[in-house]
């Protein structure tokens, strides 16, 4: 494996970076979303992007739609070369929601230049992945997370802000579901040793949350851990 380089250290900004890591429906999207809006960062979420892409029928999206759709990982260029867009014209610390997911994506955002400050794993069995994807309802146009019994709307249906339907998304489906879990476990879990490694190193810092509670015990784990 590669080694996370000592220049990683010293950021080119002082804004912090972070990296939510975890299966799919262990909540990255939804703390993201609150600590987007409690601490400035700006989110980046890959699987956002691609699904906008693909809402507006751009080259990318019509490139990406099946993979997606399948489950399957989008090619590692292709994620790295989006999101270096992204950072190169902003001007805060961000949020990195399900990306990087491979190693190689990791090796990206480095050689691209981008500081990692922190790395938060979010754990969850997979039995409950499958049962929060499954009520799991997104409004398309904001990427607000919503969920049937755990984070209902305040009317059923659709979004709170716009009022706008909340819908499934297509690869919420249990057979797909399943699908991503094992690339979870083939591609991305071993950026756990990546970053476990860059943090025995003191590169970075590594923590580990416990996604099996409620939205708001997490949110108050995951602030003090981003404030302390
Ligand atoms: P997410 O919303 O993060 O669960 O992403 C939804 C889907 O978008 C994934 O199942 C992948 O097909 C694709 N995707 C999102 N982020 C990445 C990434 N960093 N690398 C490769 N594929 C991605």
């Amino acid at each position: 494996m590669r080694v996370y380089s000592r220049a990683l250290r010293e950021p080119r900004e002082a804004f912090m970076n972070i990296i939510l890591l975890g299966p799919p429906g262990a909540g990255k999207g939804t703390q993201a979303q609150y600590m987007c809006e409690t601490f400035g960062f700006r989110q980046v979420s890959t699987g956002d992007m691609l699904r906008e892409a693909i809402a507006a029928g751009t080259e990318l999206g019509e490139q990406v739609e099946s993979i997606l759709s399948a489950g399957d990982l989008v090619p590692d260029d292709v994620i790295i070369r989006l999101v270096l867009e992204l950072v190169k014209a902003s001007t805060t610390g961000h949020l990195f929601d399900g990306v990087p997911r491979t190693v190689a994506q990791a090796e990206g955002l480095r050689e691209g230049g981008v500081p990692i400050n922190l790395v938060l794993e979010f754990t969850l069995p997979d039995q409950l992945v499958v049962e929060r994807l499954g009520g799991r309802r997104v409004h398309p146009g904001s990427g607000r997370v919503y969920h049937l019994q755990h984070r209902p709307p305040r009317s059923a249906g659709v979004d709170d802000v716009t009022g706008e339907p909340i819908v499934q998304r297509p690869d919420d489906r249990e057979d797909t579901v399943r699908a991503r879990l094992s690339v979870y476990r083939e591609q991305t879990m071993p950026l756990i040793d990546y970053y476990e490694r860059a943090a025995a190193d003191g590169l970075v810092r590594y923590v580990r949350i416990s996604a099996d509670d409620n939205f708001a015990a997490i949110r108050e784990q995951v602030e003090s851990v981003v404030r302390d």
